[in-house]
């Protein structure tokens, strides 16, 4: 069984550089968040370093799963209720916009990254789930009144979703899928083609503030001189962005890839590149590629590096439950870390003088970290963080136990793994 990115079958060399000695912006971590800010930078005249701890890509950004889903991970009512009706709103559509601008920039640019619109199904199998999702059909038919969404119920949901029986199906046509690496490899050559340096296995160690302006940037291969740092480590946060920990918690996601399904197994699937999603509360999401692979993911639990023969198996098991007609042979499965904020919502802005931060996207990463990295370019143009995204007017807060006491993130995964426990219900 192979433990790396299925994507990574198809992968390319990338070229690395040596670090530069001085750069109008550095980068700490080098994914997507990184190189989409970066190449607006590099096309206004900014010198631009990346500094990527392990191998080219090798964050989540090439171990999603492919998603692009529309909006975040929490509804446009609990926003309105936290934030008031006029940020709620602007903080619900501004998360939708961003999967829908992606799709379109892909398409006019011409991404080779097999962007598949055949939209999202989520199914739900008990009551408690039918009305998460009527409330998620609402929400955004308030907002895309023409998007086609719909509701199926009884025999159609199994026109859309020939699994286990799902009493009510939530079609959202505005959602897809691309593969992550092609994406993030598309904007890796665009970076390097506009003259950005991306130097990988060089970690960074310390970020120092300079006695002038700017900062020393300490990494595995010496330091590095930067007017701007940009800090872009997604849930892989260490002490080099220290304040971040409290309200970035990093957790555990894990996927898995089937040998191709048989003719008969794949002629059950009316719509087989449509992803389908449970609406449990670990989430299973799933789908079936070009070549009748099907590609199924979920959190397991919080913890990350769980080793992969229990992934496996787990995952197997899940799989099974959900597709009993299918003989689940697995062939991949691999993990990473995604970023969670207890607001649910990214978490960006400055953390100090010309000093930036974007990640914690909870699962929603493409999408966002994409139009994160839009937003940072900006903020570092503009040197400002005022009106230019409303992900920055939504407050970061620590996670807390019993909301009193704040912990940081290594404590946190035991806390929420027995939290999510209560949760679980895999019938
Ligand atoms: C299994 C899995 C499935 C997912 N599925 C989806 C999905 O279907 N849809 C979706 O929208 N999102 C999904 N996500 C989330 C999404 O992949 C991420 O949110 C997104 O890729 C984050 O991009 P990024 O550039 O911010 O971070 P990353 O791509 O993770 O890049 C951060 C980089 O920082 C580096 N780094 C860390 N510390 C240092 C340091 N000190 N010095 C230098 N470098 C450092 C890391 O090595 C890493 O490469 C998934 C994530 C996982 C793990």
């Amino acid at each position: 069984m192979n433990t790396q990115p299925l994507w990574l079958e198809e992968a390319v060399t990338l070229e690395t550089q040596a670090p530069l000695a001085k750069a109008d912006a550095v980068f700490v971590g080098g994914g997507i968040t990184a190189l989409s800010a970066a190449i607006p930078l590099l096309k206004a005249g900014f010198t631009v370093q990346v500094l990527e701890a392990n191998a080219p890509l090798s964050g989540a950004s090439s171990r999603a799963f492919g998603n692009l889903d529309v909006g975040v991970s929490v509804s446009n009512s609990a926003l309105r209720a936290q934030y008031g009706t006029q940020l709620g709103d602007e903080l619900w559509l501004e998360a939708a916009n961003a999967a829908i601008e992606l799709q379109a920039y892909i398409a006019r640019c011409q991404i080779a990254c097999d962007l598949d619109t055949s939209g999202h199904l989520k199914v739900a199998f008990n009551s408690r789930q039918e009305a998460g999702l009527v409330n998620e059909y609402h929400e955004l038919n308030a907002v895309f009144p023409h998007s086609q969404a719909k509701l199926v119920r009884g025999q159609e949901v199994s026109h859309y979703w020939p699994g286990r029986k799902a009493t009510l199906g939530f079609f959202n046509p505005l959602s897809a899928t691309v593969n992550p690496y092609k994406f993030a490899s598309a904007l890796y050559a665009q970076f390097l083609a506009l003259g950005g340096h991306y130097s990988a296995y060089c970690a960074v160690k310390q970020v120092r503030p300079d006695k002038g302006e700017g900062y020393t940037v300490v990494h595995q291969a010496g330091h590095t001189q930067a007017e701007h740092v940009v800090h872009t480590t997604n849930g892989y946060t260490s002490k080099v962005s220290g304040a971040l920990r409290q309200h970035i918690l990093p957790i555990g996601s894990y996927i898995m890839a089937t040998n191709p399904l048989s003719e008969q197994e794949y002629k059950a699937f009316t719509h087989p590149h449509q992803v389908v999603t449970t609406a449990y509360h670990f989430k299973q999401y799933m789908r079936l590629d070009q070549q009748r692979r099907l590609i199924f993911g979920g959190r397991l639990g919080l913890s990350t590096g769980l080793q992969e023969h229990k992934v496996e198996r787990e995952l197997r098991n899940l799989a099974t439950h959900l597709l009993p007609f299918v003989d689940i042979q697995s062939s991949h499965v691999w993990g990473g870390k995604l970023a969670m904020t207890r607001t649910m919502l990214p978490s960006m802005g400055a953390l100090a003088h010309k000093q930036y931060y974007a990640m914690g996207y909870c699962g929603r990463g493409i999408p966002m970290a994409w139009w994160c990295g839009i937003k940072l370019a900006e903020m570092i143009v503009q040197g400002s963080t005022r009106n230019i995204t409303s992900f920055t007017r939504a407050p970061n807060q620590s996670f807390r136990l019993l909301n009193l006491i704040p912990l940081r993130n290594e404590l946190l995964s035991g806390y929420f793994y027995l939290k999510d426990r209560a949760y679980r219900e895999f019938q």
